[in-house]
């Protein structure tokens, strides 16, 4: 079903307001994020093409695995796409081989540099409970899964949640990255966090201060 709609918004909200929201399905854990954006009453659309591109309002580059997902972005066509449309403004949400597509090495779009299967040389897999600022007092429970870590980041990056002394959460401007699998619980506020990016209300009070 390519480029077929995965998930509609809730019975009741506006469809034309609602965010049309990419998901890259080459690979990976696309359909569990189509479901939590749509559970937040976006309309999350599978991408595979760089037609599928169009009109986007954000995009989200799944889990999956990081060698595949690189060479699958570049055979497709859809690396500069993706670099333009994110480069012009329009939020992206990373999730841990997502993380490591955005970084210094691979797109290219976020100044930081992701460790991969940082916590373990075997394949290591736990849940945490991960404070996220700006996400409140109550911990996100987060599953990773031979997840990545971030090993540098550039002056303009927010580290948002930290593992061991690692960040596993950031941010920079428009650009969201998580080392693990927020679409795998029902706590949806990281994907809110993202959706929020895109309207302007995510700001903190001191940025949205100085604004004339
Ligand atoms: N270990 C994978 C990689 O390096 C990422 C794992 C994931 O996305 N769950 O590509």
């Amino acid at each position: 079903m390519v480029g077929s709609v995965e998930a509609t918004p809730p019975a009741g909200s506006d469809e034309r307001l609602a965010s049309r929201i990419g998901v890259l399905a080459l690979q990976g854990g696309f359909e569990a994020h189509c479901a939590a954006l749509g559970r937040l009453g976006a309309h999350a659309v599978e991408v595979r093409t760089p037609d599928e591109l169009e009109g986007l309002d954000g995009i989200v580059i799944p889990g999956g695995e990081s060698t595949t997902m690189d060479i699958q972005l570049a055979a497709g066509g859809l690396e500069q796409p993706i670099r333009d449309m994110v480069a012009a403004g329009v939020p992206v949400l990373g999730t841990c081989a997502g993380l490591i597509m955005l970084d210094r090495a691979h797109l290219g779009l976020m100044d930081i540099e992701a460790r991969r299967n940082a916590f373990g040389r075997q394949v290591r897999s736990f849940e945490q409970d991960v404070t996220v600022r700006g996400l409140g007092d109550e911990p996100l429970r987060a599953v990773f899964i031979r997840a990545p870590w971030i090993e540098h980041t550039g002056s303009g990056v927010e580290v948002l949640a930290e593992v061991d002394g690692h960040p596993v959460v950031a941010r920079e401007r428009n650009m969201l990255v998580a080392a693990f699998h927020p679409e795998l619980t029902d706590d949806l506020r990281l994907h809110a966090l993202f959706l929020a990016l895109g309207s302007g209300q995510d700001m903190p009070a001191h940025e949205r201060s100085s604004e004339t």
